[in-house]
């Protein structure tokens, strides 16, 4: 499948549809959760630095909020679509319930490249995002976050754009806020943190010691950086990891045999997860095309950069070797290239459970934020990896009591729970 023809609300929809089988839900049920309850385009006129005004396009997708407010990132991307949100949000939904917080999913996005906007033209765009969205988000409604190309400080200027309209403090209405105005600690390292946790569990599992283990990596931004600090402090050595290069308008994968250091790369790494290549190649680094980190002798494979990466055309070059694919990113696999991993048996974490440490963490931060009252970072950690053991243990178990695939269990777990909520409250 091509970058043209994939959809990737397309393929939340056929992922749905087959756990829908499995569940045998009604056609109520099932006309109710394979679209979005809600959404919003927009359009965001920004007077730009050089006097001229530029009109942006954005988005909010509410898929579903029985269990609770909807809950989900805003992605700052020059080839966002409409579509991908939808996905992006309905894996929200799922992501929530597996992990079992009383949350809904939603999504949003501008179509925008913050690599070609300053800081005045970037918080224009995020003020100018609430102001056209004010009414139908909120702590009690939808609360967003940061994803890919959004962070701290894009949360501080839309909460504040948020309480100048509402003439009142809502710390709860946005997380991923900067540590000291309500955010959480532990936030920025959640998400690759909870990758690692079910790694971690995945490895216990097929008992194999950690330490002995190498990965690669797809993407070096966020998620890419926490997962291997702490995949790094099991014992764990990355051999390859690869990132977007604007400059060129390709990706690259920066090999090293003998594991990467960590914190040599993020010094010439730029604020997008960019890594400079003639510093990288100054420092030892093999420097080969993008895709070459699918293709390593590793034990784990971690997608963590953007979706649609393991196709079918790729999907034949990962080693016979692989033993764990963990989805950091969202929606990295397609459809057929999941059919293949499944018959090559190979141990699948799939994004909305390997990837649900932050949104866990967006929970506590909400939780913290209503008591005023914020925990120690060891608490916050403690508590996300309690909540993620758990919540893959649970996919795991059914995954072997079922005879089922790791996705289709997590699957069968939170549309299950979603799909009840709604019966409960008489909406199917
Ligand atoms: P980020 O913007 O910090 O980093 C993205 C990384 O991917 C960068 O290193 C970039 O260079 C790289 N990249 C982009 N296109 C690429 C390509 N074609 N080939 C190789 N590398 C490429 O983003 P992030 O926050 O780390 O998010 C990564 C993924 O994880 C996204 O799918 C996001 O939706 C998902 N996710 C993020 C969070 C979070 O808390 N940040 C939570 C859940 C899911």
């Amino acid at each position: 499948m091509n970058q043209e023809s994939f959809n990737a609300f397309k393929m939340a929809q056929s992922q749905f549809d087959k756990v829908a089988e499995i569940l045998e839900l009604d056609t109520g049920t099932r006309e109710l959760l394979r679209n979005p309850i809600r959404e919003y385009h927009f359009s965001i006129p920004i007077r730009l630095d050089d006097g001229t005004v530029k009109v942006f396009r954005g988005f909010r997708v509410q898929h579903n909020d029985a269990r609770g407010p909807g809950k989900g990132g805003i992605r700052f991307h020059p080839q966002e679509t409409i579509d991908t949100v939808r996905a992006l949000a309905m894996w929200m939904t799922w992501k929530c319930s597996v992990v079992n917080i009383p949350l809904g999913g939603g999504k949003g996005g501008v179509i925008c490249d913050p690599h070609n906007l300053t800081d005045r033209e970037q918080e224009q765009i995020c003020r100018g995002w609430v102001r056209q969205i004010s009414q139908d988000v909120g702590p009690l409604i939808d609360v967003p976050a940061p994803d890919v190309m959004t962070n701290a400080q894009h949360m501080l200027w839309m909460l504040d754009e948020f309480e100048v309209i509402h003439g009142a403090k809502f710390p709860g209405f946005i997380t991923g806020k900067p540590v000291g105005m309500g955010g959480s600690l532990g936030r920025t390292e959640a998400t690759g943190y909870g990758v690692v946790y079910t790694i971690r569990e995945a490895l216990k599992e097929l008992k194999i010691n950690p330490e002995y283990t190498r990965a690669s990596v797809q993407g070096f931004g966020n998620v890419a950086h926490y997962a291997i600090e702490l995949y790094q402090q099991l014992g764990g050595k990355v051999i390859c990891v690869s990132c977007w290069d604007q400059a060129d308008k390709t990706s690259y994968s920066f090999k090293k045999e003998d594991g990467i250091d960590l914190n040599a790369l993020l010094n010439i790494t730029d604020q997008f997860g960019g890594i400079q290549k003639d510093k990288a190649s100054d420092l030892g680094y093999e420097i080969l095309d993008g895709e070459a980190w699918i293709e390593q002798d590793v034990d784990i494979l971690i997608p963590a950069a953007i979706e649609n990466q393991i196709t079918c055309d790729n999907v034949h070059k990962i080693s016979d070797k692989v033993k764990i694919i963990a989805e950091g990113a969202n929606g990295p696999t397609t459809p057929e290239a999941d059919t293949e991993i499944e018959k090559r048996k190979i141990f699948n974490i799939p994004d909305f459970l390997a990837n649900a440490g932050g949104v866990v963490c967006s929970y506590f931060e909400q939780v913290q934020s209503n008591m005023n009252y914020f925990w120690e970072k060891d608490e916050v950690l403690e508590k996300l990896d309690i909540k993620m053991t758990s919540a893959f243990k649970a996919v795991s178990d059914l995954a072997k009591k079922k005879n089922l695939y790791m996705r289709d269990a997590a699957y069968v777990i939170a549309i299950n729970r979603v799909a009840q909520a709604c019966k409960d409250r008489g909406w199917a």
